[in-house]
């Protein structure tokens, strides 16, 4: 196996001291709960949580854009999704890559046809065929559950006490659906799973930087979480005070609302997680955005039609890797 960790991300994306040093795992762990780590496989870049790499029967990770057999202006890249521009056989081949990457060559690959719902499926067995569903759960060993994602939030979910996982794709849909939260609810109902037990990791997406909407989904958040303004930020030129306070329904006339607003998402889904009970220190954000960081992953927003998709996957081992510790 030709596997090695390469320091990470955030520390990379911060410019901080921490210059891809080689280091023993244990002393990564120590080094900051919240960072994420690097695999790196015969060309594919794989984001990790220390935290969940640590689990000897689990196998998780998030794809990047590079390496893979599909090519994208002039580029090899790891596209994941049967898209239009992309060849089926090239996207099985980048599959079988992506799972031989995570360690989960003998799982099943179990992706969904995903349509920005808040339907959640348990799966006891692999399908035949995908299923139309955005988010997954199992404790069945020998599964890998996917989403795909190209600016959305990839989330995963642990419950290390019951061996149970999730995966969830929430769009903007999705979030407003609060989809993460009855991913936990499904989890409690098939697996016992206690929220204040769940570890969740919350993949690249597209950041408050860069994931336009219109004020009709801030006023749709409004309506449904009583922190909605939290999650959105105008675009703004000048230093208006009370920046958000056309979402308090003001009369009209009275601070007109932006044409535009920005939402962050990943924002949006970790007050879910924690209103739901998960403690905020298991919750593992990536700060890396789809949209900004076009060199590492992919946009829809930013790249149209001739995107790639991304994948989080999650699994529980057939057997235990004996060197991965607990
Ligand atoms: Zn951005």
């Amino acid at each position: 196996m030709n596997c090695d960790y390469t320091g990470t991300h955030m520390a990379a994306t911060k410019g901080t001291r921490a210059k891809n040093k080689k280091t023993k795992q244990r002393t990564r762990r120590q080094a900051d709960a919240t960072n994420w780590t690097e695999r790196t496989h015969r060309g594919l870049r794989i984001l990790q949580v220390p935290e969940l790499a640590k689990l000897a029967w689990l196998v998780h990770g998030f794809s990047t854009r590079q390496g893979g057999a599909s090519q994208l202006d002039g580029q090899r890249v790891l596209n994941l999704g049967f898209t239009e521009w992309d060849a089926r056989e090239n996207v099985k081949e980048n599959r079988a890559r992506l799972q031989a990457a995570v360690g989960a060559q003998d799982l099943k690959l179990v992706s969904l046809l995903q349509f920005h719902s808040d339907a959640i499926l348990h799966f006891e067995s692999a399908p035949t065929e995908p299923s139309r569903a955005d988010a997954s759960v199992t404790k069945t060993a020998g599964l890998l559950l996917a989403v795909q994602t190209a600016d959305c939030v990839p989330i995963l979910l642990v419950d290390p006490k019951n061996r149970a996982v999730a995966a969830v794709h929430a769009g903007w849909r999705g979030t407003l659906a609060r989809i993460v939260e009855k991913a936990i609810g499904r989890m409690q109902m098939q697996f016992g799973s206690q929220a204040a037990d769940l570890l969740a990791a919350i993949g690249p997406a597209i950041g408050g930087c860069c994931y336009e909407v219109g004020t009709e989904v801030a006023a749709a958040f409004s309506g449904q979480f009583a922190n909605a303004a939290e999650f959105f930020d105008e675009l703004r030129t000048g230093d208006e005070p009370n920046p958000l306070q056309w979402l308090n329904m003001m009369p009209p006339g009275h601070q007109p609302p932006p044409k535009k607003v920005l939402l962050d998402l990943r924002k949006a889904n970790r007050s879910q997680l924690e209103a739901a009970g998960v403690p905020a220190a298991n919750i593992f954000v990536s700060d890396l955005c789809t949209g900004c960081r076009r060199d590492l992953l992919f946009s829809y927003r930013k790249e149209g039609a001739q995107s790639g998709r991304m994948m989080a996957v999650i699994g529980i081992r057939t057997e235990e890797k004996k060197s991965a510790g607990r």
